[in-house]
């Protein structure tokens, strides 16, 4: 399900208290990189100088398991490594309707009760992130959903248990 990743600036208009839905819409979206951010990307899908760079944001979110298994700077870590810039970062416990907007795809599925029960039990860390080709960028790092069909270089692999606790 990618719907989510297709429209990035809409994916944080649920969350009312932290000061990060702001990051992702107006004139921020998109923008070419200023010429000294033009730099060498190493990852293993792309190993280039960048130049004329369009910047774009992403939101991603630590989920509680990986907050409550003190992960979060191990991830954080990860994810300047691929060359993700970290615009906006919140610490935040959702509700449980935050949960169902951010969720609201998967209502009416089989495992929805266990998944908002699961978003809601903890602490998240909130994330915008920008780089070149942030969005697609981004989730060829994560993984599948599935950690155990994620390939060994991304986060779900790498800081995933199963579904729902996915990192
Ligand atoms: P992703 O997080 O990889 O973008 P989706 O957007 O499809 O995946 O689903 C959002 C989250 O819902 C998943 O990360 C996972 O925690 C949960 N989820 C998805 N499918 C299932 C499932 N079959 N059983 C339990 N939880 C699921
Ligand atoms: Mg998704």
């Amino acid at each position: 399900n990618r719907s989510d990743y297709e429209r990035p600036h809409q994916s944080l208009s649920w969350i009312s208290s932290p000061d990060v839905s702001h990051l992702l819409s107006g004139p921020h979206r998109a923008r070419p990189a200023h010429p000294l951010n033009n730099r060498t990307v190493c990852s293993p899908f792309l190993t280039t100088h960048v130049e004329n760079a369009m910047l774009e944001r992403t939101f991603a979110m630590i989920k509680p398991d990986a907050v409550k298994a003190n992960r979060i700077g191990a991830i954080l870590q990860a994810i300047h490594s691929r060359g993700f810039e970290i615009i906006g970062l919140y610490l935040h416990t959702l509700s449980a309707l935050d949960a169902q907007m951010l969720y609201r795809e998967h209502r009416g599925r089989p495992y929805y009760d266990r998944l908002i029960s699961f978003i809601t039990s903890g602490p998240v860390v909130l994330l915008v992130l920008e780089r070149d080709q942030a969005v697609s960028q981004f989730r060829l790092f994560l993984g599948a959903t599935n950690p155990a069909q994620a390939e060994p270089y991304t986060l779900r692999a790498q800081f995933g248990t199963d579904i729902p606790s996915n990192a």
